[in-house]
């Protein structure tokens, strides 16, 4: 049995749980993934895979270092799904001195789409297809680093894919299995984006 830990430490994590649920039925796959909330470490060492909601980075952060669940996560090489607040903690560097667990090679502006647009949604572009995009106090993708956490132009450190842009803001990207969204696909109906997540994780457990 494949297990989806979704990290309750803060924010809006019940969203997270009825969608990644929906999204197991609609695949049909109910008898071969399970999806439950995980707080402590020993929790987050027994799945899977990790989903990150959105809330407060700061917040989350903190209890991920005491808790030392970013050890667990980078140890055991958990493929993570991060969302708005998922995407900050995910990455190497942001504009702000805050607890993150630097698993991706990217550096991210908090609230980065200003005060007038602190909450909008917008249709975005991703694999091919349109998605609603919901975005509240929303990070972007600042840079693409490299191992020494330089900065690097786009498309240069090939490890990290940029998989959406809104203007010129990148909004999703992928390096490995981990996945970071600005956005917040658990706040829609719409399972296709937690779908294409677990479908990587049944394809690394086969
Ligand atoms: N701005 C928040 C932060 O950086 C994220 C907002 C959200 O997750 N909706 O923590």
């Amino acid at each position: 049995m494949i297990k989806i830990g979704i990290l309750n430490l803060q924010g809006a994590v019940s969203e997270h749980v009825d969608i990644t649920l929906k999204a197991i039925k609609n695949m049909g796959k109910t008898n071969e993934i399970v999806a439950e909330v995980v707080r402590y470490a020993g929790e987050v060492a027994e799945c899977n895979g990790i989903i990150i909601s959105g809330g407060e980075s700061t917040v989350i952060g903190k209890l991920i270092k005491e808790r030392e669940i970013d050890k667990v996560i980078i140890d055991k090489n958990i493929p993570v799904f991060g969302t708005c607040a998922g995407m900050v903690l995910l990455s190497k560097r942001t504009d702000y001195d805050q607890d993150i667990m630097g698993i991706m090679d990217i550096e991210v502006k908090r609230n980065s789409f200003g005060r007038q647009r602190d909450s909008f949604e917008s249709e975005i572009n991703i694999f091919e297809h349109t998605y609603p995009g919901v975005f509240i106090r929303a990070p972007s993708v600042s840079n693409i680093l490299n191992e020494s956490n330089d900065v690097v132009n786009e498309g240069i450190n090939d490890k990290v894919e940029i998989l959406s842009k809104l203007d010129s803001n990148i909004i999703a990207v992928k390096q490995g299995n981990n996945i970071a969204m600005s956005f917040h696909p658990e706040l829609t109906d719409d399972t296709r984006l937690h779908e294409y997540y677990l479908n990587q994780i049944i394809n690394l457990n086969r």
